[in-house]
């Protein structure tokens, strides 16, 4: 004879007891509010705040840097200063602005000290933020800016001079390697090479 229903409902509450807990993987909200309360690595101790990242929650174009810098601290926004002004002014020679249809933020969310690189317990201990946000963005181009950036995501040594130029892969989407615009302000002659990047990017963004 079978089970009642009674019966059954309360083998499937147990069964359901039983189960481990599946964790939900966090929204936005939960993301947002993770980030500031995160102590895993040791960046934690010299931290003003952590710069989540800023733009449109559902851009097609994600830029990704390094690391906070000493502003970026401060301010709890990623890329501003002259830096800023500069990749804003170069991303809206292309039609794109961090308000309408651009997500910006970092590998890290955490400054390093003195801005020395990021260690790679530190990149291993950050890098689930990152792609929870990609996950949640679902960009369809990413564009590492930066040496330190492009070698994280891509896990190579080589240059950003070799890397240019060529669509690589990151978590699944197509990735574009150009110079960080703080590299640029010290660097005034390869400004045209991060264009010739920025129109690389544009061309493989509408070819996608
Ligand atoms: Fe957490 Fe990332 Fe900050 Fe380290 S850098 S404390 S992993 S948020």
């Amino acid at each position: 004879m079978g089970l009642g229903p009674v019966w059954r409902l309360r083998r499937r509450q147990e069964a359901a007891a039983e189960a481990p807990e599946e964790k939900a993987s966090p929204g936005w909200i939960e993301l947002k509010a993770a980030v500031p309360a995160c102590t895993a690595c040791k960046l934690h101790q010299g931290r003003t705040q952590t710069v989540f990242g800023v733009g449109d929650e559902q851009a097609d174009w994600l830029l990704v840097g390094e690391a906070p810098g000493a502003e970026e601290d401060r301010l709890g926004e990623p890329f501003v200063g002259q830096a800023g002004r500069l990749l804003d002014s170069m991303l809206a020679a292309i039609g794109l602005s961090r308000r309408d249809n651009v997500y910006i933020c970092n590998v890290l969310k955490c400054r390093p000290p003195g801005n020395r690189n990021p260690e790679p317990d530190e990149v291993a201990k950050c890098t689930p933020f990152l792609l929870r946000q990609i996950e949640l963005i679902g960009p369809k181009l990413i564009v590492a800016m930066g040496r330190f950036a492009a070698q994280t995501l891509l896990d190579t040594d080589a240059s950003i001079a070799s890397l240019r130029g060529r669509v690589h892969r990151y978590a699944g989407l197509p990735l574009v390697v150009t110079y960080h615009p703080a590299y640029l302000l010290r660097n005034l002659p390869d400004k045209a090479k991060a264009w010739e990047d920025l129109v690389f990017a544009r061309r493989t963004m509408q070819a996608l």
